[in-house]
């Protein structure tokens, strides 16, 4: 079983703890997890990526789940990968939309240059 976002994004935040006891066991299964599941990798990258990009622009808040709270989303293609520019996808692909609870699959049906 996948851990939960929430789980995951605790684990980015190094929230799970390391030290002995539940915490640093859930830490050691989220790293035995990820070693064998490319799926949270990717999403654990995603939520590194989303940091980053929260240090930028100088948001406050960092932590990728509160991110999301706010009301912003990572959108990803038909394989997965995190979109960035309209050009990753033609009219017609299927997208995947991740909010902080749930996510969306969506098609899309039109394109608009970027001003
Ligand atoms: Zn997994």
């Amino acid at each position: 079983m996948h851990p939960t976002d929430l789980e995951i994004t605790d684990y980015v935040d190094g929230s799970l703890s390391t030290a002995a006891g539940t915490a640093g066991e859930d830490r050691a299964a989220v790293d035995q997890h990820l070693e064998r599941c490319p799926d949270c990798r990717a999403l654990v990258a995603d939520f590194l990526d989303l940091r980053r990009t929260a240090a930028a622009l100088q948001l406050e808040e960092r932590t990728p789940f509160r991110i999301l709270e706010r009301g912003y989303a990572i959108v990803y293609d038909s394989s997965g990968k995190v979109l960035r520019s309209a050009d990753q996808v033609d009219i017609g692909d299927d997208i995947a939309v991740r909010l902080a609870r749930g996510e969306l699959d969506a098609t899309v049906r039109a394109k608009k240059k970027s001003t």
